[in-house]
This record gives structure tokens, sequence and C-alpha cells, in this order.
């Protein structure tokens, strides 16, 4: 039996931080479907398909990873790809409120589906796409923090080219 579990998030753009969390969720499941949101309300600087575009590139050619947009009902998405699981990170104590209200109300739609915590690598604790995207404005160097190509496209985004 194949162990799938979804990770989603809005990825705009995917750091270093999300990735760490991807391979540390191939330790215990055999494929992880990388579900990138529409982004509720938010606007956000990329676009659907750049932020999916980023992600596999990020990524890499692994079998056992997969990137996909997603919009609507999580559980549901889970059910559409045979995941039985969901993988959120948590690094701070603001991320706790959310996400545990978020899990709850998961469980409630989908009772046999369980959300995963995981903390990532002590040094990308701090890393939040976010704080990517305003350093990056500001023409910081986000190198160490994100895919070679993800610091490409920040840059062209906000060069204005
Ligand atoms: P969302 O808008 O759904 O929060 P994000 O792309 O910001 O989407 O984050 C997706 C998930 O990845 C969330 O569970 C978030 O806590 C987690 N995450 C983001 N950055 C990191 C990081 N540096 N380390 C661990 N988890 C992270």
């Amino acid at each position: 039996m194949t162990r799938t579990a979804v990770y989603p998030g809005s990825f705009d753009p995917i750091t270093r931080g999300h990735e760490d969390l991807v391979r540390r969720g191939l330790v215990f499941v055999d494929r992880v479907v990388v579900a990138v949101t529409t982004a509720g309300g938010k606007a956000p600087l990329f676009t659907l398909e750049e932020r999916v575009a980023l992600a596999r590139t990020t990524l890499g050619e692994d079998p056992r990873i997969e990137v996909r947009p997603f919009d609507g009902l999580l559980v549901e998405f889970c059910d559409s790809v045979g995941a039985t699981m969901i993988l959120r990170g948590l690094r701070y104590v603001s991320d706790f409120e959310y996400e545990y209200q978020m899990a709850l109300m998961n469980r409630k739609l989908a009772a046999t589906i369980e959300t995963i915590f995981l903390v990532p690598a002590f040094d990308l604790t701090f890393l939040s796409a976010s704080l990517v995207r305003e350093v990056s404005r500001f023409g910081g160097d986000v190198s160490t923090l994100v895919h070679p190509s993800v610091a490409k496209a920040l840059a062209k985004k906000f060069s204005g080219a």
C-alpha cells in the first residue's frame, strides 16, 4: 500500500523551509503531493502557474514528489489523490492556533485523515515566504533561503522586467 501525504500551502514562493518539510515527510510516507492553493483571500506575488512551476523546479525530478494546483476543500483533494495524511509545518507558537483549528476542522470533515505537524531544521525555523518576499522587495540577498530559480524569479518580479 502506498502511503500518501498532501502538503498544502500557498508557496508564494516555495522556500528551503518548505523543501525541508517535504524531505522530512518522505522519511515516513511513500509519496508527497504538494498542493499549491489559489491562496484564499490573499493576493499572491506569484500567479498559481508560477508558484507551481517554481515548486516543481525546487523539488526536482523525484518520482515520490508531485506538485499540483488545488482549489476547494482540502479533504476532498486528499481523497482524489488517495492521501490519508496532511503535512503542515510548525515554526512558532504563532503558527499553532491557526494550524490547530484547521486540523480539527479537517478531522470533522474527514475523520480518517490525520494532520501531521513537522518541525523544520533549526536554521530554517525563522524562514517564511512573506519574509523572503519582503527582503527581496528591497534588494536583499535571499540566495541561501530559496532555490536559485526562485531567487531569479523574485529579482525579475521586483525589477519590473
Ligand atoms: P499557508 O498560506 O497555507 O500558510 P505557506 O506556503 O505559507 O502556506 O505554508 C505552508 C506550510 O508550510 C504551513 O504549514 C507552514 O507552517 C509551513 N512552513 C512554511 N515555512 C516553513 C519553514 N520555514 N519551516 C517549516 N514549515 C514551514
